[in-house]
C-alpha cells in the first residue's frame, strides 16, 4: 500500500486493540440466536445499566437535537461533590480511554517516555506508541505492579507512569504504603496516573484523591463503564489538580461527551441501590468461580475486580474451543500471558453456564485425538 508512505510512522506501525468479541459478530458467525450468547469477555455489569439511568436517558432523547453541555457542568459538578472536589478538578472523557489519550496528547512526544507494568492494561502501550513515545515496561512479579521498581524506573524524559489500581487484566491491587512511598518520589515533570476503572470493587481501596487535594502531579481516571453498567454510553473522568485538569480540558474535543451519555452518567452516578445489588453479584460470582478453580486445581489471580484471570494452558484454543459454543472470554496472548483466559463475573446462570462449558473443553483437551 502506497498510501502508507505518507502516513505516519507510528500510526502504521500500531497492532490494533483487539476488544472483547461482540456478540452480534459471534451470533453471525455461529448462526445462533443473539440471546443464546454468554460475553464474560468485557467487564461489562451483568445487572445492565442503572434503571435510573435508563430513565434519564429517555428523558434527554427530546433534546437530542441539541448540543450538549460541552462544559458539562451538572455531571462534572455532581461527579466533584461525590469524591469531596471542586469542579475544576474534573475532566470528563468518551470513556476514561479518551482521559489515557488526552494525557499522552498533553505530554507524549518522541523525546519523551511513558512506564508501565509489564501486565497492564494494553491501551497506555498503543497511547504511547502511537504518539511516538518511549514505551518503558517495568515488571510485576506475582502479577502485582511494583511501584518501588517502577520509581526506579523513572528517568528526566519520563512523563507519564500509570498504575491501574485494581489492574486490568490481573486484577491486582497495589496498597497504600506502597502508594506513598511512589508518590514521596515522583519528580516535577512525572505525572502518576491511577487508573481506577475498578475501584468501587476492593472492600478497602487505598485512597489517591488526597494527591489530587495537595494538588500533587496525580491524574485519577474513572468510568462508568463498569460498576455503572454503561459501557455502551463511553462516560469516563479524570480528577487532577485544577492546572492539569486545565491543560487536559484544552486537549479535547469541545462536545466530547453526548448529550445522552451525560444524562445517563448523572443519573447512575447517586444510583446505589443499582450499585450495592451489583457489588453482591460480584462477590457471589467471585467466590462461585474461587471454589470451582480449586476443586479443579486450576491456577487463578486473587482478583479485586470484577473478572479473574485464570491459567487453563493454551489460552487462545480454550478461547475458540468456549466460542463455538456461545460462550466468549478473552483470551490473553495479547497480554503474553498465552496460558490463560480473563472471565468476566457474569449472572449466576451465565456463571454455571461459562463453567460448564470450560469444563468440556478442558475435557476435550485432555483426551488426545
Ligand atoms: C475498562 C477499563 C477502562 C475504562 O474504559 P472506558 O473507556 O471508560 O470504557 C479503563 N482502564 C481499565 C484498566 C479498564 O479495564
Amino acid at each position: 500500500m502506497t498510501i502508507d508512505r505518507y502516513a505516519n510512522r507510528f500510526v502504521c506501525d500500531l497492532v490494533a486493540y483487539e476488544p472483547g468479541k461482540p456478540i452480534d459478530e459471534t451470533a453471525r458467525e455461529l448462526g445462533l440466536d443473539p440471546s443464546q450468547i454468554v460475553k464474560v469477555a468485557s467487564n461489562e455489569n451483568p445487572l445492565g445499566p442503572s434503571p435510573k439511568a435508563k430513565i434519564a436517558m429517555r428523558a434527554a432523547l427530546d433534546e437530542a437535537h441539541i448540543y450538549p453541555d460541552g462544559g458539562g457542568y451538572r455531571l462534572r459538578s455532581a461527579i466533584a461533590q461525590s469524591v469531596g472536589l471542586d469542579l475544576n478538578h474534573v475532566v470528563l472523557g468518551n470513556g476514561s480511554n479518551e482521559i489515557i489519550e488526552l494525557l499522552c496528547h498533553t505530554f507524549l512526544n518522541r523525546d519523551t517516555e511513558l512506564i508501565a507494568a509489564t501486565h497492564a492494561f494494553v491501551v497506555y502501550k498503543l497511547m504511547a506508541t502511537l504518539f511516538g513515545a518511549k514505551y518503558v515496561e517495568v515488571p510485576d512479579p506475582d502479577f502485582i505492579h511494583d511501584l518501588d521498581a517502577m520509581a526506579d524506573a523513572i528517568t528526566e524524559n519520563t512523563r507519564l507512569v500509570f498504575i491501574a489500581n485494581p489492574n486490568n487484566p490481573t486484577g491486582t491491587m497495589v496498597d497504600q504504603a506502597a502508594i506513598d512511598r511512589f508518590m514521596d518520589r515522583l519528580p516535577e515533570q512525572v505525572i502518576a496516573v491511577f487508573d481506577e476503572a475498578y475501584i468501587e470493587f476492593p472492600a478497602a481501596p487505598p485512597d489517591t484523591l488526597r494527591y489530587v487535594r495537595e494538588g500533587r502531579n496525580v491524574c485519577v481516571l474513572r468510568t462508568f463503564s463498569k460498576i455503572h453498567g454503561l459501557a455502551g454510553l463511553r462516560v469516563g473522568y479524570g480528577l487532577a489538580p485544577a492546572p492539569l485538569a486545565a491543560l487536559l480540558q484544552k486537549a479535547r474535543q469541545p462536545f466530547n461527551v453526548n448529550a445522552i451519555a451525560q444524562a445517563g452518567a448523572l443519573a447512575a452516578l447517586t444510583d446505589t441501590e443499582h450499585t450495592g445489588q451489583t457489588l453482591k453479584l460480584n462477590r457471589e460470582g467471585m467466590a462461585f468461580y474461587e471454589m470451582a478453580f480449586h476443586q479443579r486445581g486450576l491456577e487463578y489471580v486473587p482478583s479485586h475486580a470484577n473478572f479473574l484471570l485464570v491459567k487453563t494452558g493454551g489460552g487462545d484454543r480454550i478461547f475458540r474451543d468456549m466460542l463455538k459454543q456461545g460462550v466468549i472470554v478473552r483470551a490473553m496472548s495479547s497480554y503474553k500471558l498465552p496460558e490463560w483466559v480473563r472471565i468476566s463475573i457474569g449472572t449466576p446462570a451465565q456463571n454455571l453456564r461459562c463453567l460448564e462449558v470450560l469444563d468440556s473443553v478442558l475435557a476435550a483437551a485432555a483426551v488426545p485425538v
